[in-house]
């Protein structure tokens, strides 16, 4: 799995950040919108007599088919022209080959990297193992925390990027769901780095504090999370 020698990296641009554009996924009334309200906190948390890895593997998969799903809805309008780089607010992704190499890449080229690359691994039985008696790899752990890292970068370009688009099909609730899920759960597990996910601070804040149910404040948040939960409480 050489494409995993290779990292993106994150790094602001070092231009002045133009005038702040009024983020709509933040409007209450955009943000409040869910397809349940159920507790997702609960949801992630490692079963009884699941083993660790059986779990990461199965969510992880799961995050990477909806994730993959919910980007499909808007990729007609992410093309190399509308998205002529991989970048959320002042933040550019940069994809690395397999030879360590900063690849320079559209939007949807950085994304078509990481849904093949993703792909290939899911389905790898000797990293992914389906079949009785098959253990995980030493490596599973930091290649999971890899793919999470990567599917974050996708998630947060549809909000930066495609929002108003998504809003337009009216799947904002979708999606808002399925980032409040996969941030609790990569939260639960220090799956990815705090200093990554700053990007999408305000809305995390405004999606997932009060146990990122239905945003119903029942104070339950600041549990399991630790350190990753930097998240405040309301
Ligand atoms: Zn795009």
């Amino acid at each position: 799995m050489d494409w995993l020698m290779g990292k993106s990296k994150a790094k602001p641009n070092g231009k002045k950040p133009p005038a702040e554009e009024k983020k709509l996924y933040l409007e209450p009334e955009y943000a409040k919108s869910r397809i349940t309200d159920f507790e997702f906190k609960d949801l992630v948390v490692l079963p009884r007599e699941i083993d660790l890895n059986e779990w990461l593997a199965s969510n992880t998969t799961t995050f990477f088919h909806h994730i993959n799903l919910q980007y499909s809805t808007i990729s007609e309008f992410c093309t190399g022209d509308t998205c002529q780089t991989m970048a959320v607010g002042n933040t550019q992704y940069y994809w690395y080959d397999e030879r360590g190499k900063k690849t320079k890449c559209t939007a949807p080229q950085y994304v078509d990297f990481v849904m093949s690359s993703v792909q290939k691994l899911v389905t790898d039985e000797d990293v992914f193992p389906t079949k009785y008696g098959k253990e995980f790899p030493n490596s599973f752990e930091s290649l999971v925390k890899k793919i999470c890292r990567y599917l974050f970068h996708v998630l947060a370009h549809i909000y930066a990027a495609h929002f108003k688009e998504t809003l337009a099909l009216e799947l904002h609730g979708h999606l808002n769901t399925l980032y409040t899920h996969f941030i609790l759960f990569i939260r639960e597990f220090n799956l990815v780095d705090s200093k990554e996910v700053t990007v999408m601070d305000d809305l995390t804040e405004v999606l997932c504090s009060g146990g990122g149910g239905g945003g119903n404040g029942n104070g339950g948040s600041g549990g399991s999370g630790g350190a990753q939960n930097h998240v405040k409480e309301r």
